[in-house]
């Protein structure tokens, strides 16, 4: 693979981070083990425009991993964060600004009637599952192979294959006994959960989901699915956790139980509710929520929650997305971009696809729908290593991992998703011609 793309600077500073921290960096995907050359530095971003510490400009389909749905340095975002700064940054005290978002979501949202905020997707999940835990009296969790649910230890597990097994973790770290109350399955199996929940169901708490399966692939469910999952609950008394730390407020205001018309039990979000600064959230019913600490017995707490800058960022972002048309707008960019593509992709018969919803979108060297995390050929994820190199050369930036989704935000224009679709474009051919 040549490279053009001048990558000194960054080449330095990570050979630097990798003296602090484990391997270079904060989070593991970022060091760009499954892609080519060391991770880039990045100094600044505006619009849908990252900029290097080598003064490389890339137009940004990673987007913070979500949640720059308005792009980065967004004006108003930017203006609120100042405004709420200028008088301190934490009291350790209910303020004004979580009133403001509170409102914000709670008035707009009809399967939430009462939120707590947290720091992080992790720790709303976390806390969630500890919730439906306290409400049902009940120890075990369902979740699903392929869907990520933060670092949560008793979530870290992924299914063997085919029936329900007792989680093996997959990180170092996590006691047996921590996951042995961990069933997983995987999606769209409905005899596998069906048989499960006859014979356990009184021992199971919650069924958590990724609605919109976004961090293992896009693993697209049927609207029938969720709702087959949402009755299954109700008949055996299990509550039904929506992870929408990525889908929330991404494929429209209410997110996926919004667009699918399903209500969740619990509903965790992350991501975009902070409009790039840290925050995490969840919610439920009126009586669901009173469970929750000083009103109930669940104990959660946090010194840094509902920070008011933080607030303010996410205050500032919600303001945008519930102005009519929003979602409506985004989802054209998707959809000219991804059509852009697949014409031509599919015009010469290329073993690859993309899959979307709203703007988020997926590409994969496939051609069938892909709904389970067996599905993804691993050797495939060759190709897009070569992609996402030669992408770098063209100044188009995608998470470095093929398993990871790429967004795209109000501020990425036609004219930039002209040149990247033209870049993804040329490099498909390149790849191809290499194949026949
Ligand atoms: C990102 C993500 C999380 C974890 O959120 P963090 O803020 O990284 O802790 C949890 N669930 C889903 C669905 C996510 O996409």
């Amino acid at each position: 693979m040549s490279e053009i793309l001048k990558r000194e600077e960054s080449a330095k500073l990570f050979a630097e981070a990798k003296k602090l921290f484990p391997g270079g960096v904060n989070s593991p995907v970022r060091a760009f083990k499954s892609v080519s050359g060391p991770p880039l530095f990045i100094k600044k971003a505006d619009g849908c425009i990252i900029t290097d510490e080598d003064d490389n400009d890339f137009i940004d389909f990673c987007c913070s991993w979500g949640p720059m749905i308005l792009g980065h340095n967004n004006k108003q975002v930017r203006e609120s964060i100042q405004a709420t700064v200028e008088n301190g940054t934490s009291f350790g005290t209910p303020t004004r600004h979580g009133n403001e978002i509170g409102s914000l979501i709670i008035d707009n949202h009809r399967y939430i009637d009462k939120l707590r905020f947290v720091s992080s997707g992790t720790e709303a999940v976390m806390s969630a599952i500890r919730l439906a835990r306290g409400y049902t009296g009940k120890d075990k969790i369902v979740k699903f192979e392929g869907c990520y649910h933060g670092h949560v230890d008793s979530l870290l597990v992924k299914a063997g294959s085919g029936l329900a097994t007792f989680g093996v973790s997959t990180s170092a770290g996590i006691p047996e006994s921590f996951t042995n109350d961990t069933l997983v399955l995987s999606l769209n199996d409905l005899q596998g959960l069906e048989d499960l929940l006859r014979e356990q169901h009184e021992e199971i708490a919650c069924i958590i989901i990724e609605p919109v399966p976004a961090n293992n692939g896009l693993l697209l469910q049927d609207t029938s699915y969720l709702a087959w999952l949402r009755k299954l609950c109700d008949d055996y008394d299990i509550l039904l956790i929506f992870d929408e730390v990525i889908s929330g407020f991404r494929v429209g205001y209410e997110g996926a139980a919004g667009i699918y018309h399903i209500a969740p039990d619990i509903i965790t979000f992350g991501k975009i509710i902070g409009g790039g600064m840290p925050v995490g959230a969840y919610g439920a019913s009126h009586e669901i929520m009173s469970h929750i600490a000083p009103d109930g017995d669940v104990y959660q707490a946090g010194t840094l929650s509902a920070n008011p800058v933080a607030m303010s960022a996410g205050i500032a972002t919600l303001k945008q997305l519930i102005e009519p048309g929003f979602y409506e707008k985004l989802e054209e960019k998707a959809i000219y971009f991804v059509d852009k593509i697949l014409t031509h992709t599919k015009a010469k018969g290329y073993s690859f696809n993309i899959q979307r919803i709203g703007s988020i979108f997926w590409m994969y060297f496939d051609t069938k729908r892909i709904m389970t995390a067996d599905e993804i050929d691993p050797k495939s994820m060759e190709h897009f290593k070569t992609m996402h190199h030669e992408l770098l050369q063209r100044k188009i930036y995608l998470g470095p991992s093929g398993y990871e989704v790429g967004f795209i935000s109000a501020a990425h224009d036609q004219k930039h998703l002209d040149i990247a679709a033209e870049a993804i474009i040329e490099v498909l051919d390149m790849i191809f011609s290499k194949e026949s």
